[in-house]
């Protein structure tokens, strides 16, 4: 079978780790019919139109998108394309699991923790305004439907993979009202899963536990903002960016994308780490129904970091992208 999936190259280092992962996933065998269209500066020259009505359509069509990162303007410019496309197309749930790689030193030990982040509210509804020269107000929006959808999100994900715990994660003690909303949903949700274990922490406490302790947590459950932030810190005690792959969930799509950005700074140099795009489009194959190959290209990558040949230099070593790609291609031979 073909799967039709609408691919966006992005910006900055976009196009080079989604050209490597393009390779990777058809040496799997499993055939995909891409459709790209880009998104963002790009698709502003060619389209008159930051995120053109084609790639809109595509993905409407497609409900698939496997997607390289698009360049956010700090302070001012458009809002970010990233955000909107959650937001236009639902995708409620942003799923993020975080696992270190053989040979990349990792100070905190073994960690195997999933981040899911409810992806369409919070502060990122972008409802700012000046109230006063000198005052800006900026709503925070929580929702029982939203809180409730992603709550049901994790602890169905927990079940159906066996995981043990979820762990919402809030600063109700601030926030009582739209925290404690947040909170009080999830406990509903929880009390209908007795066999997975559920917990709260508050978010400040969250952070020196991951550091201190990272073991002991399993899938964490949070609002947007949150889940952002802990994200990169998660990323962070595996080593950096460049290992952490994600999914952008909702009922009628998912778009698959790694949690860093377009790193300008090293955008064009070839040495991008593509790991985490890669992995983003193992969970595609995954969705998509083709397990054996997510699978299979899981276990290449993973033995490419057991070798230790071809390893990028945002973890140490000295690897192009290109020989990071061609390591990858080379154990898909074998697995
Ligand atoms: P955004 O605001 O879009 O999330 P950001 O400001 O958080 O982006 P990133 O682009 O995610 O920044 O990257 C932060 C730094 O991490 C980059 O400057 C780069 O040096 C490094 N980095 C990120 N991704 C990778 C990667 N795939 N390979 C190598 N280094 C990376």
């Amino acid at each position: 079978m073909t799967h039709n999936v609408t691919l966006i190259p992005g910006d900055g280092i976009g196009p080079e780790v989604i050209r490597a992962t393009r390779r990777v996933v058809e040496a799997t065998g499993v055939e995909v019919n891409w459709e790209e269209i880009n998104a963002g500066g790009e698709a502003l020259k060619q389209y008159g139109k930051l995120l053109p009505d084609v790639l809109i359509e595509s993905i409407k069509r497609h409900q698939v998108a496997l997607k390289g990162p698009i360049t956010t303007q700090v302070a001012e410019g458009f809002p970010s394309l990233n955000v909107r496309l959650r937001k236009m197309f639902d995708l409620y749930a942003n799923f993020r699991p975080i696992k270190n790689m053989p040979n990349v030193p990792c100070r905190f030990g073994d960690i195997d923790l999933i981040v899911v982040r409810e992806n369409t509210e919070d502060l990122y509804a972008g409802l700012e305004h000046e109230v006063v020269p000198g005052v800006v107000e900026s709503l925070k929006i929580i929702t029982e439907r939203a809180s409730t959808r992603i709550a049901e999100f994790a602890f169905a994900y927990a079940r159906k993979h066996g995981r043990r715990e979820v762990c919402a994660v809030h600063k109700a003690s601030i926030m009582k009202r739209s925290d404690g909303l947040f909170l009080n949903c999830v406990r509903i949700v929880a009390s209908q899963y007795p066999d997975i274990k559920y917990r709260e922490l508050i978010v400040d406490n969250t952070c020196m536990q991951l550091v201190i302790n990272p073991q002991q947590f399993d899938i964490l459950l949070l609002e947007n903002l949150y889940g952002d932030i802990i994200s990169d810190l998660g990323a962070g005690l595996i080593g950096g960016l460049g290992l952490v792959p994600g999914a952008n969930i909702g009922v009628q799509g998912a778009i698959f994308e790694a949690v860093h950005g377009s790193a300008p700074d090293i955008a064009g140099k070839g040495i991008a780490n593509p790991t985490a795009v890669m992995l983003s489009s193992a969970l595609m194959l995954e969705h998509l129904g083709e397990l054996d190959a997510g699978r299979r290209l899981r276990s290449a990558i993973e033995h490419v970091y057991s070798e230790g040949k071809h390893i990028t230099r945002d973890l140490g070593g000295a690897a192009t992208t290109q020989e990071f790609t061609e390591g990858v291609l080379k154990q898909l031979e074998t697995v």
